[in-house]
């Protein structure tokens, strides 16, 4: 319950500061999902042809393993940062942070005093809402496009071929986005959001946490309760630190104008037990160290992964027969095509003794398709080879030789 009625603060040093990183995360989060090349996305969730985008690399749900990667290296850079500085995602780039301060935005735009009455107020309380309820709109949009083709969404849209899956799908992310952003709000901090439940394990003594200082504040503190005003999460920092302070510094803010009047330092700020704290204190040098593996793993399988697995192998039934001259060995060529992608393969043999049967110019292979091709392999008789090497190579480039013994007759 709030001690007072809430203040929004226009600027400070840090609000400031918190602004410009909120838009900036904020834009960012709305860009991502049209930033697409060759029709493979930054990052997609295709729940509809059960695949997912990432760094612009398609995979199919099977490899789900690269997904679970990425979030263990999400939640441990999260646990690491919290364990060196408290909260500052929930207060700087956490979505719901950064949405409920346009929201506020919004209101005070609307609402500027709280003097207004009679039918002028009314309007103006529609005008907000209907503002608050568009701009969440586009956020639940977005949302959806995160698991849609937004250009796909959009060209559906305007030919009205649009899914009932896909239009079920925004209805569901607006009722909530609209529930959560507009109704519930920062509540959410306190009472529904996991992370922050989780705080009490994650807080040592040196983690830098948002503190009063109680000992100068018994003789400075004007009680102005500037500091209680502006707080989104109704809390007063002077009652000590509380789980739902999502260190947002506007209390900080509040507070370094009155001190300076009194030519004081400022009573409220960011604050560690430890004089220069080191980043690697406590626990966080084995969570930076799972971070550091984990996204080292996601990097390898979208950048060097090669996902054409090849093989080769003898078909024994078929060794050292001569026809027509030429001693002529099968083998079967496996080629699995790990990704979602239709892969052009094209096969060549050298040295150019060998030849091929029948001749290979190209072979389409499917996402997640695996094929056998049965091959002869032949090589005049007289000829002394006794290994050949099988080239193989995707439209994509990625190219893989593969040695082979060659038989000759029994
Ligand atoms: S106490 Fe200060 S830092 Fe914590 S939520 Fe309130 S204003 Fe933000
Ligand atoms: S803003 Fe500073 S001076 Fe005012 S009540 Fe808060 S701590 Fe005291």
């Amino acid at each position: 319950m709030r001690k007072v009625p809430y203040f929004h603060p226009e600027s400070g040093t840090y609000t400031n500061r918190r602004r410009w990183v909120g838009l900036s995360f904020f834009i960012f989060l709305i860009g991502v999902p049209f930033i697409v090349i060759d029709g493979a996305s930054l990052f997609l969730l295709d729940i509809v042809n059960m695949e997912f985008h990432l760094f612009f690399r398609v995979f199919p749900f099977t490899q789900f393993y690269v997904l679970f990667g990425l979030t263990i290296a999400g939640v441990a850079g999260l646990i690491y940062v919290t364990l060196i500085w408290g909260r500052v995602w929930c207060g700087w780039m956490c979505p719901q942070t950064i949405i409920t301060d346009f929201l506020r935005v919004f209101e005070k735009f609307w609402l500027p005093r709280k003097n207004i009455k009679g039918v002028n107020k009314y309007l103006r309380l529609i005008g907000s809402y209907a503002t608050m309820t568009g701009f969440v709109f586009l956020v639940a949009l977005d949302v959806v496009w995160y698991f849609i083709n937004p250009y796909d969404f959009l060209n559906r849209l305007t030919t009205g071929t649009l899914s009932a899956f896909a239009i079920g799908s925004l209805a569901v992310s607006f009722i909530i986005t609209w529930l959560d952003m507009v109704i519930v709000r920062q509540s959410f901090c306190e009472y529904l959001c996991p992370y922050a439940k989780m705080q009490g394990a994650l807080f040592s003594e040196s983690t830098t946490v948002v503190a009063y200082d109680e000992k100068r504040g018994e003789t400075d503190c004007t009680k102005c309760l500037m500091c209680v005003r502006v707080c989104p999460a109704g809390i007063d920092i002077r009652d000590g630190l509380q789980m739902s302070c999502i260190a947002c510094a506007a209390c900080v803010d509040a507070c370094e104008p009155i001190m300076a009047k009194k030519g004081k330092a400022n009573l409220v700020r960011y604050w560690s037990a430890e004089k220069t704290p080191s980043l690697l204190r406590d626990k966080s040098f084995m969570v930076a160290l799972v971070a550091i593996i984990a996204s080292l793993f996601v990097i390898w399988q979208v950048f060097f992964k090669i996902d054409l697995q090849v093989n080769l192998s003898r078909n024994s039934n078929f060794t050292g027969k001569i026809i027509s001259g030429q001693i002529v060995n099968g083998y079967t060529l496996v080629l699995d095509n790990l990704g979602s992608d239709e892969k052009r393969i094209s096969v060549s043999i050298t040295p150019a003794e060998f030849k091929l049967l029948p001749p290979i110019t190209y072979y389409l292979v499917k996402g997640n398709e695996t094929v056998r091709l049965p091959l002869m392999v032949e090589l005049p008789v007289g000829k002394e080879e006794s290994e050949f090497i099988l080239v193989v190579e995707d439209n994509k480039g990625d190219r893989k030789e593969i040695n082979q013994g060659f038989f000759r007759v029994k």
